[in-house]
């Protein structure tokens, strides 16, 4: 099928042209976002591939409607972008990728934590400036200490099950569906407010959902043990950012690991060095010296990317030959994950 690729970055371009060999589908890569400006560019295209920043409302869906496209691929898990109910109407199917490689996010947050918790980028930082000096960089055993992950699903369970019998924490855990085989390792299912008030480090892995949004705000940081480590590759609005700078500043939160950031819609994604960033709140975290921030890149490895590309274009060559859709969308589901 002709698909009209927008937002494509080169990893994007590798990893699609790589797995169309098994498809033979007509990928025309284009660097635009999907947004009203650029969807008439998608006409004559049966299928559009966007990715988790494309606009994807009811203007856009028209747009592409009316340029014979009747699908639309999101090349991730999240489709908070889409219209569903403006692609219905118009009868335009929704895929996406439920799930790639959650060791791909799990291994990431590790490496996140260790790297926020033993000082690692600011000892790279100095030792670049043949500064050898340690003082600064102390850090804690992660062996011993009481961990809390929010949400054991596919990648919560990963990084509850590392931390439990990898380094020998104690792993609280919060979810509506406790896992007997995490609880059979030693994992300890409390309410949510017990593991926000025991936990030394807390990693949060539920979805963006009413009740969860936010669910790290002031009083939940008051509430902390002093010196509270952070870390979020969820999704970025589960924390209160002014409330997490006013912690970092009276000292109760003593470090903060993120992949994710409420407003990184205006910032990730994109190289904007030579800009003025006028997110203040986003500047003000990148000045504490235990705050580490990455640009929403968990899921980026080879694996997922693979994966991520195949799925896409299998679902898009079901649609062609006319095959029920593993992966729609069902417009009467929403949910905020990616
Ligand atoms: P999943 O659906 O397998 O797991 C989510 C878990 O959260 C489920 O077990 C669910 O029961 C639980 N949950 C739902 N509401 C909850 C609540 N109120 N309190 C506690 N637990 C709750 O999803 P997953 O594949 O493990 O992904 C987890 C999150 O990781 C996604 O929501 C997504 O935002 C994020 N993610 C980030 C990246 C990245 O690159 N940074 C990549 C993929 C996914």
């Amino acid at each position: 099928m002709r698909i009209a690729v927008f937002n494509t970055k080169p990893y994007d371009r590798r990893f699609l042209t790589e797995a169309n060999a098994a498809f033979g589908h007509d990928l025309h890569f284009l660097e635009p976002r999907l947004e009203p400006a650029t969807a008439a560019l998608a006409a004559g295209h049966p299928a559009v591939c966007v990715f988790v920043n494309d606009t994807v409302n009811a203007e856009v869906l028209e747009t592409l409607a009316a340029g014979g496209t009747r699908i639309v691929a999101l090349r991730c898990a999240g489709f908070n972008n889409v219209d569903l109910a403006a692609a219905a109407r118009l009868g335009i199917d929704v895929v996406r990728v439920p799930a790639y490689s959650p060791h791909a996010v799990a291994e990431f947050t590790i490496g996140l934590l260790l790297a926020v918790d033993r000082r690692i980028p600011r000892a790279w930082a100095r030792v670049r400036e043949n500064n050898f000096a340690l003082d600064g960089l102390i850090g804690r055993n992660l062996h011993g200490r009481t961990v809390g992950v929010i949400g054991t699903g596919k990648i919560g369970a990963l990084v509850a099950r590392s931390l439990r019998a990898g380094f020998g924490c104690e792993v609280l855990a919060s979810d509506l569906y406790p896992d007997p085989a995490l609880e059979a390792l030693g994992v300890r299912y409390v309410e949510r407010g017990e593991l926000l008030r025991a936990a030394e480090i807390v990693t949060l892995h539920c979805p963006l959902t009413p009740e969860t949004r936010h669910l790290i705000d002031a009083a939940a940081i008051e509430a902390a043990r002093p010196g509270l480590t952070i870390v979020n590759t969820s999704r970025g609005a589960l924390i209160d950012t002014a409330a997490l700078i006013e912690g970092l500043k009276s000292r109760k939160v003593g470090a903060v690991a993120l992949d994710v950031y409420e407003q990184e819609a205006d910032l990730f994604f994109e190289d904007l060095s030579n800009e003025i960033v006028s997110d203040d709140l986003f500047q003000r975290l990148l000045t504490f010296p235990n705050v580490l921030i990455t640009g929403h890149q968990a899921f980026l490895t080879e694996e997922a990317l693979g994966a991520i590309a195949a799925t896409t274009l299998r679902s898009i060559a079901d649609a062609e030959m006319g095959k029920l859709l593993a992966n729609r969308v069902d417009a009467g589901r929403i949910a905020a994950s990616r």
